[in-house]
C-alpha cells in the first residue's frame, strides 16, 4: 500500500493513544521551609512517577514516513479500516465502490434497455 500523502509504499503502522496517571509528592506540613512566596507548598524531592498507562480505545492506522493518519475515505474501494492490538490491521473492501465508473454505467445502460423492451 502506497501513502497518499507522501507516496511511500509498505511504511504503515498502527498508533495507539495511552493515559499516562503520573504523581509527585508535594509538602502539606506548612513549614515555611517547604512554602514559597504566594502560599505555594512545594514538591517534596524527586520528579514525577508513573503510576499507571491506560491503552484507550483510540487506534489508527499512519504512515510512519510521514506521520500523518491514514483515513478510510482516502482510500479507494475499502468501507472500513479493522484494526485488532493482537492481530493486525483489515482492510474491508466496500462493494458500492468496487465498480469504476464505467463498468457502473454499462450495467445501467443494459438495465435500462431491458426495460425498455
Ligand atoms: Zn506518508
Amino acid at each position: 500500500m502506497k501513502c497518499n500523502s507522501c507516496e511511500r509504499e509498505d511504511v504503515f503502522s498502527v498508533s495507539r493513544n495511552i493515559v499516562v496517571t503520573e504523581y509527585r509528592n508535594v509538602h502539606t506540613d506548612g513549614k515555611k521551609a517547604h512554602k514559597s512566596g504566594g502560599g505555594w507548598n512545594n514538591y517534596k524531592t524527586g520528579g514525577w512517577k508513573v503510576e499507571e498507562k491506560t491503552p484507550t480505545d483510540k487506534m489508527y492506522l499512519r504512515c510512519n514516513a510521514c506521520e500523518s493518519e491514514v483515513l478510510v475515505e482516502n482510500l479507494k474501494g475499502i468501507g472500513e479500516i479493522k484494526i485488532d492490538d493482537k492481530k493486525g490491521v483489515v482492510f474491508v473492501s466496500n462493494m458500492f465502490e468496487s465498480y469504476s465508473g464505467k463498468e457502473y454505467a454499462e450495467k445501467r445502460k443494459y438495465k435500462r434497455r431491458s426495460t425498455d423492451s
